[in-house]
């Protein structure tokens, strides 16, 4: 690996191996999680200006008016969706720097990752082949649509807030499939969990989150 890849100092492995201690005491105990966390240089994914603060547990600004999510939302977020047993084809709804759609890639066979800002997607794009992560396909669209060719899906993640649920991405989800999905108004939102059973579908609150909002159209 690149030395810019590995880090030093604040980007080192032992800064990231900080934070996957952090997220350990936070209550995530998903191993494989932790594990893949612990080896994607999340520096890579913010502006150099940032990097040295690539690891602390927060959300950072990516530009657009966007942040990358806060590690520990992603490890939660990763795990709920996992904790079914492991997908195997996964949609995500906003790319945003391309952080969470690494760790998806680590993890499941493919993920299928929608962003509505261009230039956002083709950052994320640049960063996922530098870290030699091939089974991720880009579209740039408005992902409340979902992606109806390549459904369904046996997970569903979406890392922007809708004030109401989409029903295409409910219509796209596998039977025993799973969705985490921030909802709501900023200032009052909440992760929910979706899991399909047949026709059935149930929902679960996780717990309150602040996301940027879901926009529609595409940029
Ligand atoms: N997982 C990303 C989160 C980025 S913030 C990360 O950690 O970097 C949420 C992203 O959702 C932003 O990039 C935003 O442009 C995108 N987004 C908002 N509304 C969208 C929509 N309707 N379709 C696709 N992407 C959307």
């Amino acid at each position: 690996m690149s030395a810019d890849l590995r880090g030093i100092g604040m980007t080192s492995q032992r800064t990231r191996d900080r934070l996957i201690q952090r997220l350990r005491h936070a209550g995530i105990q998903d191993r494989q999680v932790l594990q893949v966390m612990a080896d994607i240089p999340r520096h890579i994914f913010v502006d150099e200006a940032l990097a040295t603060r690539a690891y602390e547990d927060t959300a950072l600004p990516i530009g657009f008016g966007q942040t990358i999510s806060q590690p520990y939302i992603v490890a939660r977020m990763t795990a709920a969706l996992l904790a079914g047993g492991q997908p195997s084809r996964v949609l995500e709804v906003g790319t945003g720097s391309g952080y969470q759609t690494a760790v998806l890639a680590k993890l499941v066979d493919e993920v299928y990752t929608v962003e509505r800002i261009g230039e956002l997607q083709n950052l994320a794009r640049q960063r996922l082949a530098r870290l030699g992560l091939h089974n991720v396909r880009f579209k740039h669209s408005d992902g409340s649509w979902g992606w109806k060719s390549a459904a369904p899906f046996d997970g569903i993640l979406v890392t922007a807030a809708p004030e109401e649920v989409p029903e295409e991405l409910l219509n796209q989800l596998a039977d025993g499939g799973r969705m985490v999905i921030p909802t709501g108004a900023a200032g009052d939102q909440q992760l929910l969990l979706f899991t399909r059973h047949g026709d059935e579908i149930h929902q679960s609150n996780l717990s309150r989150v602040s996301f940027v909002p879901l926009i529609k159209g595409e940029v």
